[in-house]
């Protein structure tokens, strides 16, 4: 049975980095259960071709600013989206200091936001907050196992400062304040060259190529469909609750299957090359949902075969480098 999306109690929502993967698809939910979205991107790893459909509807606004500087809202402003950040590993590792600075002083204007409005704030953390893991599947209540001084620690360490500060917002100040830890998202709108894998496999088996998969493809991934993953942020920000929730498929799959799965889909004879595995790249990671689902009674229910049909149907009509963005 489909789950409905939460009704929106919001008049007015600032979504930061609303043009990327996940925030457009977000602005696109919030304006259609009647919700005036302000999108503020900077444009720094998307190109506003994910917000341009938007643009026409009187109650979408698009303000190009980097959030890791002060901003104003107006004071209607009822809930404030923070998802602002390089995403895919091949953003933030070309973008390290950006990366550290958004989910710092970034988290902290969109925080300040809220204050001065009383308006909700949700932060858009990760699964990458746990690292590469040692308890599995992990539930929110696990520290993680990050190397800060490692290749991926700006955004990992970015995000978990980001938490921290956003508790702090909560304790010192009394601001409304919710994290999700959103694991691996995919859909329509990501990037073909994001680096991550599923863009990747897609782009290559819809051309023939060899999927790369990294090592040799028996790390796990629990990767959600985009619709699912937005459902279930909007089920927090709708919600009274604090949080950390972990938002994500609770179903691991090996890389090598997943590119199985992608190459059963596109209809092709899965071709799989073998390439070196990135510095401290997971080798597990699963979601534990108990929280959200019996607290909020979300769980996600998009099938990967049915995902990833709806994603090679996108990929295949969109030009590519048209309608951009995503990782995470
Ligand atoms: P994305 O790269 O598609 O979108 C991020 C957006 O933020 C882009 O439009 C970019 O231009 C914008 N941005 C970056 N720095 C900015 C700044 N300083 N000021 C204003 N805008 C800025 O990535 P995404 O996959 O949509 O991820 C969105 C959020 O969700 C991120 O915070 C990411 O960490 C989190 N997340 C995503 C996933 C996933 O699987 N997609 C998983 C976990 C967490």
């Amino acid at each position: 049975m489909t789950q409905p999306v939460p009704a929106v109690p919001f008049r007015h929502a600032v979504v930061t980095g609303g043009a990327g993967f996940l925030g457009s698809h977000l602005c696109e939910r919030l304006l259609a259960t009647g919700t005036r979205v302000t999108c503020m991107d900077d444009l720094s790893t998307s190109d506003g071709g994910n917000v341009a459909h938007l643009r026409d509807d009187p109650c979408f606004a698009f303000v190009r600013h980097d959030v890791s500087t002060p901003f104003t809202t107006s004071d209607d402003v009822d809930l404030v989206l923070h998802l602002a950040s390089p995403a895919s590993p091949a953003d933030y590792l070309r973008l390290p200091v950006e990366t550290l600075r958004v989910g710092s002083a970034g988290t902290g204007h969109a925080l300040e936001a809220a204050r001065r409005t009383g308006a909700r704030m949700v932060l858009a953390s990760t699964s990458e907050t746990y690292g590469d893991p040692q308890v599995h599947p992990q539930p929110e209540s696990y520290w993680g196992h990050v190397n800060p001084v490692g290749p991926r620690g700006v955004y990992d360490e970015a995000k978990r400062f980001g938490e921290a500060l956003t508790t702090a917002y909560r304790s010192a100040y009394g601001v409304d304040t919710a994290i999700v830890r959103i694991f691996n998202t995919y859909g329509p709108r990501m990037r073909r060259d994001d680096g991550r894998a599923i863009p990747t496999f897609i782009a290559q088996a819809l051309t023939g190529q060899p999927m790369t998969v990294a090592g040799d493809g028996s790390q796990t991934r629990s990767v959600c469909y985009v619709d699912d993953t937005v459902r279930g942020i909007l089920a927090v920000a709708a919600s009274a609750l604090p949080g950390p929730f972990n938002v994500g498929l609770p179903e691991e799959r090996s890389v090598l299957d997943i590119a199985h799965a992608v190459a059963a889909v596109v209809g092709v004879a899965p071709q799989v090359e073998y390439v070196g595995r990135p510095v401290d790249d997971p080798s597990v990671r699963c979601p534990d949902i108990t929280a959200i689902r019996t607290r909020l009674g979300w769980e996600p229910e998009v099938e990967l075969a049915e995902g990833l049909a709806r994603a090679v149907d996108w990929f295949r009509t969109t030009a590519p480098g048209a309608g951009h963005s995503g990782g995470g």
